[in-house]
């Protein structure tokens, strides 16, 4: 059975890092909700027109636009060895669509990266994102080689424009009205992984919890 590995925390706890690089080593497919809406709104699509002002306001975009996107990336995807699912779900009721969707085909984990509030204002005010690949940057732990310019395809680094001071307050708030109620949700099917740490250990983590 192919795995899928849901990752679950706040804006800020490592779920990009993570499931890109669990993506990369295991051959995954990556569904970055984020990612897929930032490229609607950068092609200005109508998907991108109706996302941009709930991304603007820190909220979340509602669940019948957001399952029609995540739908169209199912379909199209060719699933590769598995899926790691960054971003999604953020509601119990994309949790509830997801189980539906995967359940019977996928062997599915979820993974709850947990973090301080404090960790997560320094990491999302220091994160900087590739505008074409999308690789994420800490300009404080992970810099890139040159200023400005991503390692891996040369693009250019942009701060996203969610991350700043006073939306991540308001992104944090989101988080805990309506995406870690699906902790409860999911119940003993979580495992919490304390991510505080450096990402390689969070990783090596996440490693030794996919394969048990
Ligand atoms: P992210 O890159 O995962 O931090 O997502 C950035 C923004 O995109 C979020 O703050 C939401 O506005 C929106 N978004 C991403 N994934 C979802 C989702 N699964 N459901 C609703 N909104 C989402």
């Amino acid at each position: 059975m192919k795995k899928c590995v849901v990752f679950l925390g706040a804006p800020g706890s490592g779920k990009g890092t993570q499931a890109r690089k669990i993506a990369k080593e295991n051959l995954y497919s990556i569904l970055s909700t984020g990612d897929l809406i930032r490229a609607e709104i950068r092609a200005s699509t109508e998907i991108g027109q109706k996302s941009r002002p709930y991304i603007e306001r820190g909220e979340l975009i509602p669940d019948e636009l957001m399952l029609d996107v995540v739908e169209e990336w199912v379909n199209a995807s060719s699933g590769g060895r598995g899926i790691v699912s960054d971003g999604f779900p953020r509601t119990v009721s994309q949790a509830k669509a997801l189980d539906h969707r995967l359940k019977q085909t996928f062997q599915v984990t979820i993974l709850y990266l947990d973090v301080n509030l404090e960790e997560i204002k320094n990491r999302v005010l220091n994160r900087r994102i590739c505008s074409r690949c999308n690789s994420i940057y800490n300009i404080v732990t992970t810099k890139p080689k040159k200023e400005f310019v991503c390692d891996k395809c040369g693009g250019k680094l942009i701060r996203r424009l969610d991350d700043t001071e006073e939306m991540i307050d308001i992104r944090y708030k989101t988080y805990l009205e309506q995406t870690k109620p699906i902790l409860d949700f999911y119940g003993t099917r979580v495992t919490l992984i304390n991510a505080n740490k450096d990402a390689e250990d969070v990783y090596k983590e996440i490693i030794k919890r996919i394969n048990e």
